[in-house]
């Protein structure tokens, strides 16, 4: 499964806690309308259902999989706020099914999109049955605004709160952006080593590949239709220029690729963060002195 760059890391956590079968009984996915919230509950809920996951996610092939797949699974339901709203009697409903054994003796999955939006009554519905034992189930659920759901719902649950998106990220740290981005254009690993690079990469290292990942996307759209976007808008033309006179876009696309591992692998409990990245400054270190020996990572 590709996820949009920011919520790699999250579903990384999420997968790990799944292969490790540490599991919350609930989860409250939060953040603003757009963000992918829903693409990355879907996979989930596949994931929670599946009877072999892997380690890239749910494996497609089981019959926990293909009902899913059909939207025909037994254990899992979803209330949504698309038709007529969640009522009093929806959650009521909700922790009748939830009481009942799987069909598939895995796991049952609810997820309820819209938490925030429920009315008090069925709000209070709702803290009574996540404060009832919920046996075999995971409850998911979903909302934009934390701050519409009752204090007591959100301590029982564990929060993934969805970041903002990439491009506010980057927008920060205008400073440190700007020495990353200029020690990028330089090409030389001895750049990097210099104090503000090292301290941003320490305190942020997301928002440091962010910026990395979205500066390459500019040097390929410079490369593809001669402009460069808003994002940074301090981006020099000539430096652009230059290094495209020494590296091909092919290779860009590759880093790129690399860069992607890199969010992955950074997401993963005990990684070397400083090793990540002294990795991937001497990969480019080679791209761009025209090292023809330069593979993937
Ligand atoms: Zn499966």
């Amino acid at each position: 499964m590709i996820f949009e760059l920011w919520l790699e890391p999250i579903w990384q956590r999420l997968l790990q806690q799944v292969l490790r079968q540490k599991i919350p009984h609930a989860f409250l996915f939060c953040g603003p309308k757009g963000i992918g919230k829903t693409q990355l509950v879907q996979t989930f809920e596949q994931l929670l259902l599946c009877q072999s996951p892997t380690k890239d996610g749910a494996c497609g092939q089981c019959r926990s999989c293909y009902l899913y797949l059909q939207q025909h699974h037994p254990d899992f339901k979803c209330l949504s706020f698309d038709d007529e709203g969640i009522g009093i009697d929806d959650i009521r409903n909700m922790s009748h099914y939830i009481e009942q054994t799987s069909h598939q003796q895995g796991r049952k999955v609810v997820s309820l999109l819209g938490a925030d939006k429920l009315l008090p009554a069925s709000a209070n519905a709702l803290l009574k049955t996540l404060e009832e034992p919920l046996g075999d189930a995971v409850l998911l659920l979903v909302a934009e605004n934390l701050k519409l759901l009752l204090p007591t719902i959100k301590s029982r649950c564990f929060i993934i709160n969805i970041p903002q998106p990439a491009l506010e990220i980057v927008n920060e740290n205008h400073q440190q952006r700007i020495a990353l981005m200029q020690a990028f254009s330089e090409g030389n690993v001895k750049a990097f080593e210099r104090e503000d690079i090292q301290q941003f990469i320490v305190a942020d290292p997301f928002a440091a590949l962010y910026l990395i990942y979205y500066w390459l996307i500019e040097i390929i759209r410079y490369a593809l239709q001669s402009k460069t976007d808003f994002l940074f808008n301090d981006v020099n033309e000539n430096q652009l220029k230059s290094l495209l006179q020494t590296i091909t876009t092919t290779q860009v696309f590759t880093f790129l690729d690399n860069v992607q591992e890199a969010i992955k692998h950074l997401s993963l409990p005990g990684v070397n963060k400083s090793l990540v990245f002294e990795s991937l400054f001497c990969q480019w270190q080679d791209i761009c002195q025209g090292e023809k020996k330069y593979g993937r990572a």
